[in-house]
């Protein structure tokens, strides 16, 4: 097993993934061939992160590559940029259906696959007994609900 020595604590680090793998490759006097090899990621995918390509790793990527790299995967971590979470498109999402089923919208669209939704307003009461009405909706092609 090869020893590496610590990255020195004055080195900056490049801001994105991009940069930070080809400066730590470089650091390492690895070529991106070299990199591929240890990493097992293959010359395709590490050209991809080096182009950005790809701005994140999966935490079993992340593992592979900074151990390859011989950095702790947090190095890499903080440089990567995920897409917005789908959890947030998600949340806005299902507001936005809920408002158009309660508006009487029967042609939406779901937003996982693009089949069209079963919508339909539901009476019932709510927690205070009062009759009020939800707005439901599902797809027929996939396990989208509204909730
Ligand atoms: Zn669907």
């Amino acid at each position: 097993m090869r020893q590496f020595k610590p990255l020195p604590a004055d080195m900056v680090l490049a801001s994105t993934l991009a940069r930070r793998v080809q400066q730590l490759r470089d650091f390492r006097n690895m070529t991106a061939k070299d990199l591929a090899k240890i990493s097992r990621f293959g010359l395709q995918r590490i050209e991809d992160i080096e182009s950005g390509m790809e701005t994140w790793l999966s935490a079993t990527e992340r593992q592979l590559l900074a151990k390859a790299l011989a950095v702790e995967p947090v190095i890499l971590q903080e440089a990567e940029s995920r897409p917005p979470a789908d959890d947030g498109v998600m949340i806005v999402e299902q507001a936005r259906i809920a408002d158009a089923v309660l508006q009487g919208t029967r042609n939406l669209l779901c937003p996982n696959c693009g089949s069209s939704l079963r919508c339909s307003i539901q009476e019932a009461l709510d927690i205070h007994g009062y009759p009020t009405v939800f707005p439901k909706a599902y797809c027929s092609k996939c396990p989208f609900v509204l909730k």
